[in-house]
C-alpha cells in the first residue's frame, strides 16, 4: 500500500463522509499496513509553567484573560520537573511532554533551564516533546542540540475558523514555527481540537493543511474540547464519539505514517469508544491524572485498558519522531 502526497479537501471530505464502518475498516487497513497495530504509545504531559498566558485561545483555561479554576504558577524548579518525569517513566510513559503557557520562547535563564531538563529527561531513555509557544530558527536549533525529539505547536482548526478562536497570533505565525521546528530536524507534533463550534468543513480543512505538509507531521494529537467554566467556550456541547472516530480514521487514512494521538477529552470516553479509535488508527494516549490543567485517566486505568485490549506499550524511539 502506498501513501499519497497530495490531498484535496474534496478527497478528504469523501473519506470523512464514508459510511462509518467502511471508514473504520479502511482506516484499520491503512493502520495495519503502516503502523505496529498492536502497540500504543503512552505519553505523559507535564505542565511546567501553568496559567497567566497573554494569548486569547478561547478554549484555554490558562489564558490570563479568563476567570477559570487555574491558579497561575511560575516555571517549576528543574528538580521538580525531573522528579515528575522520573515518576512518569516509572509508570510506563515512553514520551514525556513538557508544556509551558507562554506566547513564545525567550532567550533567557528559563529557556536555559528547559534545555538542561530536556538533556536530563532524554538521558532517561524516553522521547521528549515540548510545547512552549512560538519559536525562531535559532531557538529550534538549541532545542535540537539539547536532544529534543519533538516540538508540539497545534494549528487547532482550519485557517478559516482559526480567527474565531484566537486573535493574538495568526495561522501564518504558527506555520512559521512549524517550519522552524522542521528545519532544525525536530519532529513536528501538530494537531487540533474538535467541538469548538467549527463545521465539518473546518475539520476537513485542518486535516488538509496537515496532510499536505511536506513531510507530513510525525505526530497529530486530536483533542476533544473540554469546555472549562470561565472560558468563552464553556457552554459548548460535548463532542460525539462518532465525530471523534471520523476524524481519527480520516487522519489515519490521509497520514498513514503519523502517530495519531488521542489527547484531551479522553476521560469522557468509554473503553469501548477508545477501542474503536485504536481500531481506526489512533496509536497514542496521554496517561496521568492531569492533562495540563484538565482531568485525565490515570496510568493504572490505562494499563488495564491496554491489557484488556491486548495492546502493548510502544517503546521509545521506535517510530519516526
Ligand atoms: S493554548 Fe497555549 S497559547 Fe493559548 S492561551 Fe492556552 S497556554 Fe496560552
Amino acid at each position: 500500500m502506498n501513501s499519497k502526497d497530495r490531498w484535496t479537501k474534496e478527497e478528504i471530505g469523501e473519506v470523512y463522509h464514508l459510511p462509518l464502518l467502511d471508514l473504520v475498516y479502511r482506516a484499520a487497513t491503512v493502520h495495519r499496513s503502516f503502523q505496529k497495530a498492536d502497540q500504543v504509545q503512552v505519553c505523559s504531559l507535564i505542565s511546567i509553567k501553568t496559567g497567566g498566558c497573554p494569548e486569547d485561545c478561547k478554549y484555554c483555561p490558562q489564558s490570563a484573560r479568563y476567570q477559570t479554576h487555574v491558579t497561575p504558577s511560575p516555571l517549576m524548579q528543574e528538580e521538580q520537573i525531573i522528579a515528575l518525569a522520573k515518576k512518569a517513566v516509572l509508570q510506563g510513559a515512553t514520551r514525556v511532554c513538557l508544556g509551558a503557557a507562554w506566547r513564545s520562547v525567550r532567550d533567557n535563564a528559563q529557556f536555559d533551564q528547559i534545555l538542561s531538563v530536556i538533556k536530563r529527561i532524554t538521558g532517561m531513555g524516553v522521547e521528549v516533546c515540548c510545547t512552549l509557544g512560538m519559536l525562531n530558527g535559532a531557538q529550534a536549533e538549541k532545542l535540537k542540540q539539547a536532544g529534543l525529539y519533538s516540538y508540539n505547536h497545534n494549528l487547532d482548526t482550519s485557517p478559516e475558523y482559526y480567527p474565531s478562536i484566537i486573535t493574538t497570533r495568526t495561522y501564518e505565525e504558527r506555520l512559521k514555527t512549524l517550519d522552524a521546528v522542521e528545519k532544525a530536524g525536530i519532529g513536528v507534533c501538530c494537531g487540533g481540537i474538535i467541538g469548538m463550534g467549527e463545521s465539518v468543513e473546518d475539520r476537513i480543512g485542518l486535516l488538509a493543511v496537515l496532510a499536505n505538509r511536506n513531510p507530513q507531521p510525525a505526530s497529530v494529537p486530536i483533542n476533544m474540547l473540554i469546555p472549562v467554566a470561565g472560558t468563552p467556550l464553556e457552554g459548548k456541547e460535548a463532542v460525539s464519539i462518532w465525530d471523534m472516530l471520523r476524524i481519527v480514521a480520516t487522519a489515519r487514512i490521509t497520514m498513514p505514517k503519523t502517530m495519531v494521538r488521542l489527547s484531551a477529552g479522553r476521560l469522557g470516553c468509554s473503553m469501548e469508544a477508545q477501542a474503536l479509535c485504536f481500531l481506526a488508527g489512533a496509536n497514542s494516549i496521554f496517561s496521568g491524572e492531569k492533562l495540563l490543567t484538565c482531568p485525565n485517566p490515570e496510568f493504572d486505568e490505562d494499563a488495564e485498558m491496554l491489557r484488556l485490549l491486548g495492546l502493548k506499550v510502544l517503546p521509545a524511539f521506535s517510530r519516526d519522531r
